[in-house]
């Protein structure tokens, strides 16, 4: 067994290096696994979110069969496939017992060691124990590298509380758009609208389950949506753009007494202009969502093995892992993408 392995570094955006780092040391809790696929992440391509923390190995959507597994480890074994949750939350603070999961100090601090971006990686015992989940057989590695997206839109879905019958308007219809496209069918929503201003993905959104879409270079998102809304506006609205523009907006795409729910960060110096008169009159909830707990996983997971979300169809582009690089360039500037994913070359 070689004692290193390879590793894709990001510095910058435009500079992610293959370099060899050596192999995790597993404790006796602990389990080491062989990365088979690892999806990039909008948030990877954020330069702002990243520059502090680099050089690091990123990587937070992997899947891959265990390798080691430490002498006390129970319920886990050597071959067994899975996929592993980068963050996972203390069971016990203050956050935690309001269910506030992704907001506990702990769920930042925990991470895979070295990141999903590797030949191999480790498993701290907390994300073990609370967020590795055995893949079944009809799932594939590439597949379950949309387990923690799929888990995020879940759970801000739980937060939009989206009935029957209503219109929700997704604006971006990137990976997670979409994702969110296909959740709110799956929700009861009668219309989806999706904007976003590149037309290979609003064909992509039509084709996974977007009942109307709509390019803001062309026409005037608001008005199509009160059109198929007997002039009201859309019950949810799902910002997955990150930027403030897009979320300024989106504020009148949404029905009195409707929900506007912040699903992308922007840089932290930005400020958007809201009207709170509009706000108040209009009782409009913003809902902010922030990544994924281990609920939300699992009920991923289900949804992909089930075929109710259709893993799949997201993944456009794949790239070994001595490519990483050329997989952030093409995720972070071709408009023809969906989800590119990294694979393990060694498979
Ligand atoms: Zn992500
Ligand atoms: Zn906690």
């Amino acid at each position: 067994m070689s004692l290193a392995l390879k590793v894709a570094t990001y510095y910058a955006l435009d500079d992610i290096r293959i370099e060899d780092k050596p192999r995790p040391k597993i404790g006796a809790d602990e389990i080491l696994v062989e990365m088979k696929a690892c999806g990039v992440c909008g948030s990877d391509l954020m330069d702002w979110y990243l520059r502090s923390r680099a050089p690091l190995v990123l990587g937070h959507e992997p899947s891959g069969v265990i390798a080691e597994a430490g002498k006390s480890v129970e319920g886990f074994e050597v071959g067994d496939r899975v996929f592993v949750h980068h963050h996972v939350a203390c069971m016990n603070c203050h956050f935690c017992l309001h269910g506030d999961y992704t907001l506990c100090t702990k769920f930042l601090q925990t991470h895979l060691e070295p990141g999903g971006f590797a030949e191999y990686f480790g498993v701290p015992p907390p994300n073990l124990q609370i967020d590795t989940l055995k893949l079944p057989a009809n799932i594939s590695f590439e597949e379950a590298t949309l387990i923690e997206p799929v888990g995020c839109c879940v759970r801000a879905q739980n937060k939009c509380n989206i009935q029957k019958g209503d219109a929700v308007a997704v604006v971006g219809a990137g990976p997670s758009g979409i994702i969110h496209t296909m959740l709110a069918k799956l929700a009861g929503a009668s219309k989806v609208i999706v904007s976003d201003t590149v037309d290979y993905r609003l064909k992509a959104a039509q084709r996974l389950g977007a009942d109307l879409t709509a390019n803001p270079l062309n026409e005037k998102i608001a008005e199509r949506v009160k059109d198929v809304t007997e002039g009201r506006g859309a019950d949810v609205v799902i910002v997955t753009a990150p930027n403030v523009k897009a979320l300024e907006e989106s504020v009148s795409i949404c029905r009195r007494g409707g929900t506007l729910c912040l699903f992308a960060p922007t840089r932290p110096e930005e400020q958007a202009s809201l009207n709170p008169h509009k706000l108040f009159f209009n009782e409009i909830r913003i809902v902010p969502s922030y990544s994924t707990s281990h609920l939300e996983t699992r009920k991923a997971l289900e949804l992909i093995s089930s075929g109710k979300i259709k893993a799949k169809e997201l993944i456009t582009h794949r790239f070994p892992l001595s490519q990483t690089a050329e997989a952030f360039k093409i995720a972070a500037y071709s408009k023809e993408c969906l989800k590119v994913i990294v694979v393990n070359e060694k498979q």
